[in-house]
């Protein structure tokens, strides 16, 4: 008979474990001396398990089989070591976004060096085409129309690629190295379903967990991965998206295979009391409703309520996911988590008390347009390309924070300028405020400088493409450029601003004199109510025509960009903002004719949505 006999370190460690139980469960306080006696005095009268009758109470001490041990060490191996499985998988998951992130670190930073001009060669050129730079479904800054109550943002084809590989890793965490045995000395015999319905749950609730930092650090304004990347706010927001919906994906594997097990065993009505499994139940419908809120359709009609239930439904969730585990473990992930989100929120208030409140002024300008002017702080320096979250201190809506693409005044130092188009919610209030006199002063406070700048000033030739109220990023780039001292000696700075009417002209007027002072190529496309014959006429137009050129219709991206392939000869930066539409035509005719050039050609698109 193949009896089990443990060494003497593991009968002492047994013999502690004894004592803890008979402490932890009847208080009772035994001494080690007291159980080695109680332990040799039974070694006397041991009997084989496997003779006793196991469902009648047994009086007598038992000694176990070897085989019996090893299998139940074998099973709590498994069954253990699948949530040490879990925590390495969700690490590894999490290093994957590391990785990723530091390769667009690399790339995006080499475009600030001389280097990037020479990373241009066929199989490069392809590998961009092809991979980089498409878009994926042809649209990426327009939303994708699954059905008119379907609609999403798309990410690149390169981002895409990103996501992929780690939804691929997250399916292949998901399901490996399960041991599941016939003989399982923990589960029962013959119970391979009911094994895998448990590590599958444990597995799918600890990668679960592991997604709680990358998902909170991805959503941030003040992400530190933004600066180190270089990659703008708006890909976190998309890498946040899809994580949080690979999190709930989880969450509800874990959620469904432990009520199958519930229901399998008969068990609900011993669990359904327990503090745990109502917190288990309260996250995971909160998760889901976090995702339903959060959905396109719902967020571009109602920002401000999707915002609130955004904010208030995670909290619940982190208190509830908090109290669901509180007694098991893995906590630290909501701990790292909460770390970063309330990092992000202290750096918010403080670049918030960096700027201070100043009073600002408020007028009307043109069409649907106005301007906020406000004083900034001496060292508080904007520049081209950011953008602020511009809280407007009037009682009915200064909680809220909005996003616009600030310039530095060209009429006044250390005065801030920002463009913005009235739409229905905030921006509306603002302008009725402003229609009975056309012009206010309000305090505002402005969080920011937030975004990355565009490294135009290592290309010789640039072009700027902005529609309607994207002009004031790629105006503050020209200026910059035209007349930074950093600029490349053969450079060629061309601005083309799409509008939709002369008037348009007026709210930027102050600004395009100050263009006219430099050597920049200046052309102005009007989709609306404009002739060539106009620019005499007009005294609007007339003051600019040595400088400008004024153009009927649309732009068109394609044929100017070939064009400029055509006309350029080395290094070229593209940077687009405006309507989502063309931005992303100009982002397809830059993927099809990357090929085709023998100097680097590269795309910064300035537009933001979320
Ligand atoms: C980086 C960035 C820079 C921008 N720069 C400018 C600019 O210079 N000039 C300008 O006129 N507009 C700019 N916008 C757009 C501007 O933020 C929105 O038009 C504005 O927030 C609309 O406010 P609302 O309450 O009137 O919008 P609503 O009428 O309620 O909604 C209109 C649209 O704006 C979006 N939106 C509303 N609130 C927010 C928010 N807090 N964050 C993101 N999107 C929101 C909604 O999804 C919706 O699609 C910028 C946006 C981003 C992301």
């Amino acid at each position: 008979m193949d009896l089990y006999l443990p060494s003497s370190v593991d009968r002492v460690s047994g013999h502690i474990a004894f004592i803890k139980a008979c402490w932890k469960f009847t208080q009772t306080d035994i001494s080690l001396e007291d159980v080695a006696g109680i332990s040799a005095n039974a070694s006397e009268y041991f009997v084989d398990t496997r003779a006793v009758n196991s469902s009648t109470p047994v009086f007598v001490p038992l000694r176990l089989h070897r085989e019996d041990v090893q299998n139940r060490i074998r099973d709590y191996r498994a069954f253990l070591g699948n949530f040490d499985d879990s925590q390495r998988y969700g690490i590894i998951i999490n290093m994957y976004w590391v990785v990723m992130i530091t390769w667009f670190a690399m790339c995006n930073k080499l475009k600030k060096t001389r280097w990037n001009e020479k990373i241009v060669s066929r199989r490069i050129n392809f590998l961009r085409a092809n991979i980089s730079l498409p878009l994926l479904f042809g649209s990426h800054q327009t939303p994708f129309n699954m059905a008119p109550w379907l609609t999403t943002l798309l990410p690149t084809f390169g981002d895409s690629l990103v996501l992929l590989g780690y939804f691929a890793l997250n399916v292949f965490f998901l399901f490996h190295n399960y041991k599941i045995t016939e003989d399982n000395q923990l589960f029962g015999p013959n119970s391979n379903t009911l094994q895998t319905a448990r590590y599958l749950a444990d597995r799918a609730g600890v990668l679960s967990f592991a997604h709680f930092p990358l998902l909170v650090l991805f959503a941030g304004r003040n992400n530190i991965l933004i600066g180190f990347s270089e990659l703008p706010y708006a890909t976190f927001m998309i890498f946040h998206k899809w994580t949080a919906r690979v999190m709930v994906v989880h969450a509800t594997l874990h959620t469904l295979a432990y009520l199958w097990m519930l229901w399998y065993k008969g068990s609900f009505a011993v669990f359904i009391h327990e503090w745990w499994f109502v917190m288990g139940v309260l996250a995971i419908v909160l998760g889901v409703l976090i995702l339903l809120f959060a959905a396109h359709y719902f967020r571009v009609r109602f920002y401000e309520w999707f915002l609130v239930s955004h904010i208030v439904f995670a909290l619940l969730f982190f208190i509830s996911c908090w109290e669901h585990c509180v007694t098991f473990g893995w906590l630290d992930w909501i701990a790292c988590a909460f770390a970063f989100w309330i990092t992000d929120r202290l750096i918010r208030i403080y670049r918030l008390a960096r700027f201070g409140a100043p009073r600002a002024t408020i007028e009307h300008i043109s069409d649907d347009t106005f301007k906020v002017s406000v004083k900034r702080p001496h060292n508080w320096k904007p520049y081209p390309g950011c953008f602020v979250f511009i809280h407007f201190l009037h009682w009915s809506i200064f909680w809220q924070s909005h996003p616009f693409t600030i310039v530095d005044s060209v009429l006044e130092d250390e005065q801030v300028t920002i463009y913005i188009k009235a739409k229905d919610g905030l921006t509306g209030q603002i302008a009725k405020l402003l229609s009975h006199t056309g012009q206010i002063s309000m305090r505002v406070s402005l969080e920011g400088p937030y975004g990355n700048q565009s490294p135009c000033e290592n290309y010789e030739n640039v072009i700027l493409f902005a529609g309607g109220n994207g002009i004031p990023g790629p105006f503050y780039h020209a200026l910059h450029l035209a007349e930074g001292s950093r600029l490349l000696p053969k450079s060629k700075i061309r601005l083309i601003w799409i509008i939709r009417s002369v008037d348009s002209i007026k709210w930027f007027e102050p600004e395009l004199k100050r263009l006219c002072r430099t050597k920049i190529q200046c052309d102005i496309y009007i989709t609306r109510g404009f002739e060539a014959s106009m620019v005499r006429a007009n005294p609007l137009l007339s003051q600019f025509k040595h400088h400008i050129t004024f153009h009927s219709g649309r732009a068109p991206s394609a044929k100017i960009l070939h064009q400029e392939f055509e006309l350029c000869s080395s290094s070229l930066a593209i940077v687009t903002c405006g309507p989502g539409m063309m931005c992303d035509e100009i982002r397809h005719v830059v993927a099809k004719s990357v090929e085709d050039v023998d100097y680097r050609v590269d795309l910064f698109e300035e537009l933001q949505v979320w």
